[in-house]
């Protein structure tokens, strides 16, 4: 490949949807990996992830929303299904606040964005899902535009999508500097493993650079 227009750091599905777009979008895109693509160490490891519109942030729901169509055009790219959209039911203490948000605020989220969704009573809950003796405090929403999505078979379609839109991907090669010049940008790296030889280094000079490492593994750039 000539110089690319962009250089891509890190192929978990970050980089590799980016890649995608890009490329769609007509860049000339490179698409550099420490390891190899779907690699079992950075988050995107792993056969199934949830995909879910219904949060407490309005922020996180709108973008959920907004990826809707893409999701249906990928896999109508590929004729793959790449997300069951069974619903999901989100059930525990109404105002307590987790990781994944908290149950009454998304509902109110949800009213604001015009989302309809089913408000499940602890005894709804009981009753449907085969529980026994929940906290009597509990309740619970059901809300149907969600599902599980297939991870792995996300990846390997984007991947597929990305190297026929002409991206050019490399792996067991580590970015170890991004150098911001008068000309552009130089991408240096080297391949993994390496110790950082300096004969080793090779300089890719760019126009821009998307940088998507992840945040699971300390960053070597
Ligand atoms: C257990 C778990 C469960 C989750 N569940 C959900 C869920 O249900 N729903 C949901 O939407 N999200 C979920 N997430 C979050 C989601 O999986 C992540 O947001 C997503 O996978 C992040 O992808 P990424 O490409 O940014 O990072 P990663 O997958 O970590 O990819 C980063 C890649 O960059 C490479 N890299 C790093 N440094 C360099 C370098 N210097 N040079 C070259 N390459 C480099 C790494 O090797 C790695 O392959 C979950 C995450 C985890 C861990």
């Amino acid at each position: 490949m000539d110089k690319p227009s962009v250089v891509i750091v890190g192929g978990g599905v970050m980089g590799i949807a980016s890649a995608y777009s890009l490329a769609r979008a007509g860049a000339k895109v490179r698409l550099i990996e420490r390891g190899s693509f779907f690699n079992s160490h950075g988050s995107s490891g792993g056969l199934s992830r949830m995909w879910r519109v219904i949060y407490s942030e309005e922020y996180l729901a709108t973008l959920a929303l907004n990826t809707d169509p893409m999701w249906k055009s990928i896999e109508i790219a590929s004729k793959r299904s790449l997300i069951d959209r069974t619903g999901i039911v989100w059930f525990g203490q109404p105002t307590t606040s987790t990781t994944e948000g908290e149950i009454e605020s998304a509902m109110r989220t949800m009213d604001r964005l015009g989302q309809k969704y089913q408000r499940l009573e602890r005894d709804d809950i009981q009753k449907k899902y085969g529980f026994d003796n929940l906290p009597k405090d509990y309740i619970g929403v059901f809300h149907d535009n969600a599902g599980t999505i297939h991870a792995r078979e996300t990846q390997e379609v984007l991947l597929g999508l990305a190297v026929y839109h002409g991206v050019e991907c490399i792996e067991q090669t580590t970015v170890t500097d991004i150098t911001s010049t008068a000309q552009g940008i130089v991408v240096t790296t080297v391949p993994t493993g390496s110790d950082k030889k300096r004969d080793q280094q090779r300089r890719i000079e760019c126009d821009k650079t998307v940088i998507c490492p992840g945040v699971l593994r300390k960053n070597s750039v």
